[in-house]
């Protein structure tokens, strides 16, 4: 068991909001369903998904890089860096998608930060119906530092 560190979700989230193409309707519609609980959190997402959630909501949705260019990537790097926090992304399995590994490392780093992760409508409606999004949560998370430390000292030994 790897040593743990308790990180805090804080009342606002920094939430990131992804829809591969064919399920970027069906976001924007939950979107619209629930403007009233996401305007209490800051929003980012891919930039094409940010882009139309913004024209058709009015939410403010900081874009970053479009996901096949790299913005899955963006958003796992604002993970590990502690700045987002909670992630909805309505992934299409039935289409094969060219940025499939990026995909998967998001996915991955936000099971590693224990990070709140929706990839489909229903998941999506339990979580933000959850009392926590109007509390901070604490969590235990891998301790970065320290597992550098061991890391170090066991290869170190091992020479
Ligand atoms: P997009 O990227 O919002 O730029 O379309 C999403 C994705 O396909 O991961």
């Amino acid at each position: 068991m790897p040593d743990t560190i308790t990180l805090t979700i804080p009342k606002q989230k920094n939430i990131a909001l992804i829809a591969h193409d064919g399920k970027k309707q069906q976001l924007i519609q939950w979107c619209k369903e629930n403007e009233k609980i996401l305007r209490k959190h800051f929003l980012c997402g891919t930039g094409t998904t940010a882009r139309m959630i913004c024209d058709a909501t009015g939410l403010p949705v900081r874009g970053y890089n479009s996901g096949p260019l790299g913005g899955d990537q963006q958003i796992g790097a604002k993970i590990v860096e502690g700045r987002i926090d909670f992630v909805i992304f309505f992934s299409d399995p039935l289409t094969a998608a060219p940025h499939d590994p990026d995909v998967k490392a998001l996915m991955r780093i936000a099971q590693v930060y224990d990070i709140p992760f929706a990839n489909n409508k229903a998941t999506a409606d339990f979580l933000i119906r959850s009392t926590y999004m109007d509390e901070e949560y604490d969590h235990d998370v891998i301790n970065f530092k320290q597992n550098i430390a061991h890391r170090a000292e066991t290869l170190e030994d091992a020479e």
